[in-house]
């Protein structure tokens, strides 16, 4: 059983036009609205992938009673915990070709009480059921900029023996991977978060492979995606180059909690190393195949694992 953790969600709307001009006025047809968040978007990957998922989510206000509407016709089972403020909206507009504008608010602060009540939650859904995968997803707005790191001591001294993935960016990132005592089993940065808590610039995958031979980390499993150039995975002491084919992109959006999903799902069901990032791979290009957020179709998703390549680099 997989659970996945959303401290920031919200209400996505995906607006399209052949071209969108700044300091213009620009008409819309009506967007596309799912409720989102990347701990949302990953459970609902898993839930089209066939797994076995619960998603723990924060929600406040109105807006947060709107996604708590929708996330009623979504195929998985969550669990909400109010939180006082509003839950945040989050505009994608795809304009221009391939290219995509994003207007995301900051969602809610998390007041200290809040943040022990959310760790009370979590710890109750822990005990209440037997999970294997742990994911914590997206952003929070906290002033502790150790409460993922926080989170993570809490889960992994209490329960040893799941798997904690987090996809997480920003300084919450920095501080997991700079803690001496603790790790989570896997992370996935894309490039740009990748480049920012390295603080290094990389022009390719050649660049950030080289760079990786000598990155000293204690994370063992550390998945770095780079959009359709596929993706870089540094796994215990070996590094691979992990190739896919070209796909007709509809939106892109959801591709790396597409991705985690894909990861999710394989520990949950044993998968071995090669078969986890074929899956994790062709989930996030399934989902830029597709309109919505976190979709993922499987026969294509079977499809495309068999054009897939993973290059032991070394
Ligand atoms: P994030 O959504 O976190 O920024 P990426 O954009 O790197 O992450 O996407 C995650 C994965 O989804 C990629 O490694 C790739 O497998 C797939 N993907 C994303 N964008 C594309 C694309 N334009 N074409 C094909 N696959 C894509």
């Amino acid at each position: 059983m997989i659970l996945t953790i959303t401290l920031n969600p919200s209400m996505d709307y995906v607006y399209r036009r052949d071209t969108f001009v700044l300091g213009e006025h620009n008409r819309f047809e009506n967007p596309h609205k799912m409720p989102g968040g990347k701990g949302i978007n990953a459970a609902r990957a898993i839930s089209f992938l066939g797994g076995d998922v619960i998603c723990f989510t924060t929600l406040a206000g109105l807006t947060g009673e709107h996604i708590k509407k929708m996330l009623d016709s979504d195929k998985f089972t969550y669990i909400n915990h109010e939180i006082n403020g509003e839950s945040r909206n989050a505009i994608t507009v795809m304009h221009d070709g391939a290219k995509q504008t994003e207007i995301v608010e900051a969602g809610p602060e998390l007041s200290t009480e809040e943040e022990k009540e959310i760790f009370d939650q979590i710890d109750l859904i822990l005990n209440n059921n037997s999970y294997k995968v742990v994911t914590i997803n997206g952003s929070v707005n906290s002033r502790n900029d150790s409460l993922y790191l926080n989170l993570l001591k809490k889960i992994k001294n209490e329960h040893p023996d799941i798997f904690l993935l987090m996809d997480v960016s920003g300084q919450q990132l920095k501080n997991i991977v700079n803690s001496k005592d603790i790790h989570p089993y896997f992370i996935k940065p894309n490039i740009v978060e990748f480049s920012e808590l390295v603080n290094e610039e990389f022009a390719d995958k050649d660049e950030l492979i080289h760079f990786l031979k000598t990155f000293d980390t204690n994370i063992n499993f550390l998945l770095i995606s780079c959009g359709e150039d596929g993706a870089v995975v540094k796994y215990k002491d070996n590094i691979y180059n992990i190739e896919i084919p070209k796909v007709k992109v509809v939106n892109p959006t959801g591709s790396g909690d597409s991705t985690v999903a894909g990861v999710a799902y394989a520990i949950d069901n044993d998968y071995d190393f090669e078969s986890m990032i074929k899956l994790a791979m062709a989930s996030g290009m399934s989902n830029a195949m597709e309109k919505g957020v976190g979709v993922v179709n499987k026969e294509v998703v079977s499809e495309l694992i068999k054009k897939i390549s993973v290059d032991l680099i070394v």
